[in-house]
């Protein structure tokens, strides 16, 4: 069975291709061209939509989706403050009610592969990660789960209530046992695990260390949050004496084996260092902005060749999985420290594509090339929002589209006509919105 999706414009992450098409088999591009298409089982065609490589989320929690709109206007601490006696109360239903809405949203809005980052495990709740895994499965979601992790709890100085934390030992076991379960090194996978403690304030030195050794064991990924705000750089240079991207890399945590979200507060040396080692940044714009963190230096780190890609971050900080949006927020993010020519268009979307997928450790994710996995995103440019916009493609990062017209994962097409084909949407909302009415009380 082939499939082949035909647009009026074909960004494939380097070339623009009018009227191109992509040829599809097995999940695999085989061909991308011009002209007259060769036959297929199967055809999309759509002359007013532009078609991109998928779109990675680099970060999120999408359990998140579930608190929304809480503390709207604290800084990070003292939201996650407001939140955490929330997050005790999830488990596996609120989780997979949450996360299905995550990821139809995602789905809607263009995203093929995304991670989830999943650092809150209440004592005695089990199936939060089967929950995750089983969303993606059903909605048709190329999926990173991350196993992540807290363990230092109040009374030791750390920043979460000690209801939220979990014992180390439980932590190590339990992720290599979802990498048992879960992890599919295969080419093609639709799971890959990582490891992912919450961050430097939310567990301890030897934790990172300790997921640092497993995960490398395993030959999984390592992600977790760094220099998001100055609150916890201020953290790190009272409790270890060292700035954060210090802390990580004398920890084991840098390298192409590790993205960091957020990598706010980094001076000329740390933007350097993230560089040098090929660690990955995912940049979340809306979030950043929304908690008033601060302006993450994408301009800076392109230049020096960092691996930057864009993530959603989790709902509860946007109010929105909107990867599409986050091109959007990026490109203007970027230009309010750095002047117009910051960020252009092109490489927003690059970094919503290749750049999310080379932090993923995807180098078949992320463009549309003969061999790559069939990851496909087409936008109408047709509507009231976007028809006679000069440069099509820039347009859809200038006036970012609502949602998809067309989404295609491993070759096979989740979305038509603006419309999620793998679940219902309507009833996605009612649920998620039954499960934050239980947890709000
Ligand atoms: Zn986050």
């Amino acid at each position: 069975m082939t499939l082949l999706v035909r647009a009026g414009l074909l960004f494939t992450g380097t070339e623009e291709i009018e009227h191109g098409w992509v040829l599809v088999k097995h999940g695999v591009i085989l061909e991308v061209g011009s002209g007259q298409p060769p036959k297929a089982g199967e055809v999309v065609d759509e002359p007013n939509c532009v078609a991109v490589p998928g779109l990675v989320n680099a970060h999120d929690h999408m359990y998140q989706w579930a608190t929304r709109g809480y503390a709207p206007d604290g800084t990070l601490f003292e939201w996650l403050r407001t939140l955490y006696p929330i997050w005790a109360r999830i488990d596996a239903d609120t989780v997979r009610a949450a996360a299905r809405a995550a990821m139809a949203r995602l789905l809607l809005s263009g995203c093929t592969l995304s991670t989830d980052h999943h650092y809150v495990f209440p004592h005695g709740r089990t199936g939060i990660f089967d929950a995750l895994i089983e969303s993606a499965r059903e909605l048709g979601l190329r999926f990173h789960p991350c196993r992540g992790s807290m363990s230092l709890g109040e009374s030791k100085g750390g920043l979460p209530p000690d209801s939220v934390v979990e014992d180390e030992d439980a932590i190590l076991a339990s992720t290599e046992d979802v990498i048992r379960r879960f992890h599919d090194p295969s080419p093609g996978s639709m799971c890959k695990v990582v490891v992912a403690p919450c961050s430097p304030f939310s567990v301890t030195p030897e934790l990172m260390r300790d997921s640092a050794a497993l995960a490398r064991k395993h030959g999984v990924r390592l992600h977790t949050h760094v220099a998001e705000t100055l609150d916890e750089e201020k953290f790190c240079l009272q409790r270890f004496g060292k700035r954060p991207v210090e802390l990580m890399e004398d920890l084991g945590w840098t390298g192409d084996d590790v993205w960091f979200a957020h990598g706010i507060h980094l001076d000329d040396a740390e933007v350097g260092r993230i560089a040098e080692t090929k660690t990955g940044i995912a940049h979340c714009p809306s979030s950043n902005m929304r908690l008033g963190a601060g302006a993450c230096r994408v301009a800076d780190l392109l230049r020096a060749g960092a691996r930057v890609g864009l993530g959603v971050d989790g709902s509860a900080s946007n109010e929105d999985a909107n990867l599409a949006m986050e091109v959007h927020q990026s490109l203007l993010l970027a230009r309010v420290i750095r002047g117009p020519s910051a960020l252009d268009a092109r490489s927003a979307w690059r970094m919503a594509t290749q750049g999310g997928a080379q932090c993923l450790g995807r180098d078949d994710c992320g463009t549309l090339a003969a061999g790559k996995r069939a990851d496909i995103a087409m936008f109408r440019v047709d509507d009231l929002g976007h028809a006679g916009v000069a440069d099509a493609l820039a347009g859809l990062a200038l006036a970012p589209p609502a949602r998809a017209q067309t989404v295609v994962v491993e070759g096979r097409v989740v979305v038509r006509d603006g419309r999620l084909l793998t679940a219902d949407e309507d009833d996605i909302a009612r649920e998620v919105a039954a499960v934050s009415a239980r947890l709000a009380g």
